[in-house]
């Protein structure tokens, strides 16, 4: 942020009793920590603070502090209606268009609230007062940090704030380990430790809580596994009934994609996953160096995302999907072969 827009942020925030924070839809682990952690921190500042999310979010997110006091629109309709008609300000966080939230987002585009934008994500929708984006950035959280830096307010890290920021910061990077993870993001996760983030713990809360049913779904969607040398690709598919023999909860998908991209020789991956009840295929897309799935999933699955992590959709069926996009390949040979 530039101090212009920290200038407009200020005086915002000093204008402003009540704030709702919201997070995009199946909010994973880098939209509830970042939510929370600035909740925590405006909370401080006296605000009166309410974190909305679209939908409900899975079960190894559950620990994390304050996950309580979130409001889940799916669940509490009303309520939220009410929350948005009280605020000025409403932040959004972790995502770069309104529809992002589904239903939610014909709430949001009648409020006369001013937004605020802090996210990742490439081409951000222009509806904000101050939109705080960089694509260079590991996660939403890791900004959230920043942005608290920006206000002089360090001092009020406490250990649920770094416990919220170092979630997301962890998933969203794979623990660490991608592009985006830079010795500035290391230097923020060690001023989070040093504020109380048990890491260690944090670590096994998020990825040591497997059930049998979840590995048992993983063993099917290793199974159903395709490999496509000529064109460095593999996918995977997981059909409702699937999911439905190994009683699927939510969140137990999570991840699964990134097996096919471990693969030697390959670098894109794709998950399809069947959800019957939204009547939709929802798919997971992931790259390494240079093919850019966000390109990929806007021009064919309404989705985007990051250079190599995105998500999309399709409403064809499962067989369909996956046939569409085995027609696509032949024309992205040179560049993936290339990538
Ligand atoms: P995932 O595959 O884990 O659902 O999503 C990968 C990344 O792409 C995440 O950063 C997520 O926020 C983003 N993403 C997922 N689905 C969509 C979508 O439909 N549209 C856009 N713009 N981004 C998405
Ligand atoms: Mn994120």
């Amino acid at each position: 942020m530039n101090s212009e827009e920290i200038f407009i942020l200020k005086q915002a925030l000093a204008n402003t009793s009540n704030i709702v924070i919201v997070g995009h839809k199946n909010p994973d682990g880098d939209a509830i920590g970042s939510c929370l952690g600035l909740a925590n921190f405006l909370k401080q500042l006296e605000h009166q603070v309410t974190v909305v999310m679209p939908n409900d979010f899975p079960e190894f997110l559950k620990w994390i502090p304050e996950t309580q006091t979130i409001i889940n629109y799916e669940q509490h309709r009303d309520n939220v209606k009410n929350c948005l008609s009280e605020a000025n300000l409403i932040f959004t966080l972790d995502f770069n268009a309104l529809n992002r939230t589904g239903d939610l987002a014909q709430e949001l585009m009648t409020t006369k609230a001013d937004f605020i934008l802090i996210d990742h994500h490439q081409e951000p929708d222009d509806y904000a007062l101050v939109t705080y984006s960089d694509v260079g950035m590991s996660s939403t959280s890791e900004m959230v940090y920043h942005f608290i830096e920006f206000m002089g307010g360090l001092n009020l890290l406490n250990k649920e704030i770094a416990t919220q920021l170092y979630v997301g910061i962890m998933t969203d990077t794979g623990s660490f380990r991608f592009p985006a993870t830079t010795a500035a993001t290391h230097r923020v996760i060690a001023h989070l430790i040093e504020a109380g983030a048990p890491n260690s713990i944090i670590h096994q809360n998020v990825y040591d809580t497997n059930s049998p049913d979840r590995l048992k779904l993983l063993g099917v969607a290793l199974k159903n596994m395709v490999m496509l040398p000529e064109y460095k690709t593999a996918y995977i598919t997981m059909s409702q009934e699937e999911l439905n023999n190994n009683n699927f909860k939510k969140g137990d998908t999570e991840g699964f994609v990134n097996y096919a991209l471990s693969m030697k020789g390959v670098i894109f991956a794709m998950i399809f996953i069947e959800n019957k009840k939204e009547k939709i295929i929802k798919i997971s897309l992931r790259s390494k160096g240079s093919f850019s799935v966000n390109d990929f999933s806007r021009k064919y699955f309404n989705g985007g995302g990051h250079t190599n992590a995105a998500g999309g959709k399709s409403s064809k069926t499962l067989s369909k999907t996956v046939e569409e996009f085995i027609s696509i390949l032949p024309g992205y040979k040179k560049e993936l072969n290339e990538a």
